[in-house]
């Protein structure tokens, strides 16, 4: 039976860090489902549009990804695309408070959820979209932290 993750996040923007464990997933599912969400915690700078193509363009070298955006309850994506797998990465012990919290609500709702935590390389374990942000905004040299269509993008906003 073909296995199917989904791989939920803002990607605000997509970053090397997000693309390290998908390739990492990818080694463990057929298929990843990388799922733009909006985090009503975060503002984004991409609109869902730009954020979609933008990993689209980052992606289009890798086999068996998929891109979309849903803006409802992850559960309930996942229900519709008949898979129990989300992946979450992990970069440092800041994050697992968060993830743990999520992955064990989610699993209270539906016992057949598994959320899969991938480690990042350890060079990426610092890197997120908001310092890549702050980074870009004051003309710093982003080229090793992301894609070169966010490079791009990313000089287009500021
Ligand atoms: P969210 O708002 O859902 O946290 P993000 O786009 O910030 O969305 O992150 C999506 C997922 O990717 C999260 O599991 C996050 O921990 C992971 N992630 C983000 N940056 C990195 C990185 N540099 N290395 C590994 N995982 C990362």
């Amino acid at each position: 039976m073909s296995k199917t993750a989904v791989y939920p996040g803002t990607f605000d923007p997509i970053t090397n860090g997000h693309l390290d464990i998908l390739q990492r997933a990818l080694k463990i599912f057929d298929k990843i489902i990388i799922l733009v969400a909006d985090n009503p915690n975060k503002k984004t700078l991409f609109s869902k549009e730009e954020r979609l193509e933008i990993i689209k363009e980052s992606t289009k070298d890798f086999q068996n990804v998929e891109v979309e955006y849903y803006n409802s309850l992850l559960l309930n994506f996942l229900k519709q695309k008949n898979t129990n797998f989300i992946i979450r990465g992990l970069r440092a012990v800041s994050d697992f408070e968060y993830e743990f919290q999520r992955a064990l609500l989610n699993r209270e709702v539906n016992q057949e959820i598994e959320t899969v935590f991938i480690m990042t390389k350890d060079k990426y374990s610092y890197l997120s979209s908001s310092i890549v942000k702050e980074m870009a905004m004051f003309s710093g040299d982003v080229s090793k932290f992301v894609p070169k269509i966010v490079e791009t993008k990313l000089k287009e906003k500021f």
